[in-house]
């Protein structure tokens, strides 16, 4: 009953109040930009009183009393898309001031699994703080050991988080300082075009070198084409190379055009097949090409006519017929081509709509980065820099963490020496689940948890980053090694043997033992059906987050990890603490109540834990013997004697019993016979 009465002590919590210290508010913030009358503007641009908005752009400016500009401030995700561990950008409000410094810079909001489960959030302010004063060209390097960049002091278990959100504030600032003119504009990483042969049309799809823009008809809201074409169908790209300019514009235009390419310009390739024209009917010489342009960052790109050389169809081998083609320079330094950048497309159906009097503006988008075997970076990668960054400097954690899961995985793999003592097997259980608890736990705070579950599902329903997967060394070992371990022989290898809390539970049932405390169990009729809460509580958590990521987080508290891992429990919210201290007293008195009832991330794990390759080895006599079955404080063992592996924590003393001929009553009856016999 007692588990009933916990499971309503932690819905009473989570829906009476705040459970967490979570910066939130501002859900609606990248739709609707930046608004200083309620995004706290002054806080991160000092000396302003009065904040405007600068025409055509995402930034404002502040003034002062006198009314001088001082500087300006910015959404970090009006200008740039930085993705953190948990695949969404810390959104973070950063003010520059006039000499192109960071004035400020505050997070508005973000969706960090690492300091929702267990980083105090004060550390994160701390963390920006420490930006304030930077040149926004100039480089920073948590944790030091550069000569030439900043340091600034990493958080220990937010690695990923940290790296994130140094760049999201260095680059924000970077593009407002370019933008208005207070440091020159340059390329983010300097670097070089590759020379190849040419390519083929297959092979420059093929390599990324195209990028792609369709629009249907129907998205424009026309009714379809007589002759079967989409409205606008573009293919672009960067051609300043060789094995891509000379197939798209043939080898003599090339030449003659990268000819008459300055510092910092290239040529840019568009190709249409849509029924639409992107250049426009009302497209005069000498005016701008207002149907698409490029943006990268703040910078906007839009052509002239004088940049422009029109095109037929590309010589390149495959390459379909396009009735449109169009060679542009881009002037200035506005395109850096080691960057991404979008290819924006604004499409009118005025002009097919005929003897309509207003014209429906409809505008679409797609991004594109010329592949590395057109342009290399002579420096890092930005969009790989932070998992990089982040190995850099977790490797030694991750190593551990690898070694430790390595050592259990040897363990089961030569049981047949673990399981051939009882002593032998529990010494090592009990040796495991202290260092499990002091070292993995207390020490180096490796806990995974379900909102890590729950970042997976959400990032399958967007884009799924294998840089964001890579990007945690320690999360990225811990779950690789829980992947193939659990389907090698279940959940019990982190359930049993590494889980830092799974640990603490069994410690404390022991203790309980030795202090003879009463031992609480749930009748069989109740247990059969609560064992299955588990599931609902994970499954309700995964629906819950994807439809309301903030309310699932909030949910996600019914984890006893931060609370007992990572912040002090007497900071936390009441509701909490009662919750915690329900939990961990009841451990003394009842075998792992939240990992058999409640934990969501176990369930998560029991689920392939079903078709476990390896588990205890079982007898046809096992069905009519219970000596294993009352030993197994998990209740893994059914009536019938074989074994839910969804259950089982793999603590392998059934197997002992299995081996040992003075408890296996089969086996007992093979030794007296054999003593019989030799009498
Ligand atoms: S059930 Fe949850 S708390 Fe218990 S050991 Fe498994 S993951 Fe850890
Ligand atoms: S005793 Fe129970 S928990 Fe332990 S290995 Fe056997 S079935 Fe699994």
């Amino acid at each position: 009953m007692s588990s009933l009465l916990w499971m309503w002590v932690w819905l009473a919590v989570v829906w009476a109040g705040p459970t967490t210290q979570h910066i939130t508010g501002r859900d609606d913030v990248r739709s609707h930009g930046l608004d200083c009358s309620t995004d706290p503007c002054a806080a991160v641009l000092p000396g302003a009183v009065r904040f405007d908005g600068v025409e055509g752009k995402p930034y404002a400016a502040g003034y002062d009393a006198a009314d001088a500009v001082v500087g300006w401030v910015v959404l970090s995700t009006d200008v740039t898309d930085v993705k953190a561990y948990s695949g969404k950008p810390v959104i973070t409000l950063v003010g520059l001031d006039r000499e192109g410094n960071v004035a400020g810079a505050q997070v508005v909001h973000h969706s960090e699994p690492i300091l929702l489960v267990g980083i105090p959030e004060q550390e994160l302010h701390d963390f920006v703080s420490a930006h304030v004063g930077f040149r926004a060209d100039d480089k920073v390097v948590l944790g030091g050991g550069a000569e030439d960049a900043h340091s600034v002091d990493a958080i220990s278990g937010a690695t990923v988080t940290v790296l994130a959100e140094t760049r999201t504030i260095m680059e924000t600032a970077r593009q407002v300082a370019e933008d208005v003119g207070v440091i020159s504009v340059q390329a983010a990483v300097p670097g070089h075009f590759v020379e190849d042969e040419p390519w083929s049309w297959e092979e420059m799809l093929d390599e990324g070198a195209l990028g792609h823009l369709r629009v249907t008809q129907d998205e424009m809201g026309l009714e379809p084409d007589p002759e079967g074409r989409p409205f606008i169908d573009l293919y672009f790209a960067i051609a300043d190379a060789p094995q891509v300019g000379i197939p798209l514009l043939g080898e003599g235009t090339w030449k003659w055009a990268v000819g008459e390419l300055g510092e910092g310009e290239h040529l840019f390739v568009l190709f249409n097949t849509g029924s639409y024209s992107f250049k426009g009917s009302g497209f005069v010489r000498g005016g701008i090409f207002d149907r698409f342009k490029l943006e990268q960052g703040l910078r906007t790109l839009s052509f002239r006519d004088m940049d422009y050389t029109k095109l037929s169809s590309p010589d390149a081998e495959g390459a379909p017929e396009f009735w449109e083609g169009g060679l542009f320079i881009a002037r200035d330094a506005q395109l850096d081509p080691g960057l991404r950048f979008d290819l924006v497309f604004l499409g009118s159906s005025y002009a097919l709509d005929r003897g309509a009097f207003e014209r429906d503006f409809k505008s679409f988008s797609v991004d594109h980065r010329t592949p590395r075997s057109v342009y290399v970076l002579d420096g890092p990668d930005p969009e790989s820099m932070i998992w990089r960054q982040a190995w850099a400097q977790g490797w030694p954690k991750a190593l551990f963490v690898g070694l430790y899961l390595f050592a259990v995985a040897l363990l089961f793999v030569f049981r047949g020496w673990m399981t051939a003592r009882m002593q032998r097997l529990k010494n090592l259980h009990t040796v495991f689940a202290f260092m499990s608890f002091l070292v993995l736990g207390l020490a180096l705070h490796v806990q995974p948890s379900v909102t890590q579950v729950m970042t997976f599902f959400g990032s399958l329903g967007g884009d799924w980053d294998w840089g964001l997967f890579l990007s945690d060394p320690v999360l990225f070992v811990s779950w690789i090694g829980l992947a193939i371990t659990s389907i090698l022989w279940g959940r019990g290898v982190f359930c049993g043997w590494v889980c830092p809390f799974g640990a603490m539970a069994e410690l404390q049932f022991k203790l309980g033992r030795l202090l003879k405390l009463p031992n609480l169990e749930l009748p069989d009729a109740v247990h059969d059906k609560l064992k299955y809460l588990r599931y609902l509580v994970a499954a309700g958590l995964v629906v819950t987050f994807l439809f309301d990521a903030e309310l699932g987080e909030r949910l996600a508290e019914v984890e006893p990890f931060k609370s007992t891992f990572f912040v002090p429990i007497w900071t936390r919210h009441p509701g909490l603490i009662v919750w915690w201290l329900l939990l961990f007293s009841s451990s003394f008195t009842t075998y792992r109540p939240f990992c058999r009832y409640l934990c969501p991330l176990g369930a998560a794990l029991a689920v392939p834990s079903s078709v476990r390759l390896s588990g205890p080895y079982r007898r046809d006599f096992c069905s009519k013997c219970k000596i294993c079955t009352r030993g197994c404080e998990p209740r893994a063992i059914r009536p019938d004697g074989t074994i839910d592996p969804r259950e089982c924590l793999n603590c392998w003393e059934c197997e002992v019993n299995y081996g040992d001929d003075k408890v296996c009553p089969p086996l007992v009856k093979i030794r007296r016979d054999r003593e019989r016999a030799a009498k």
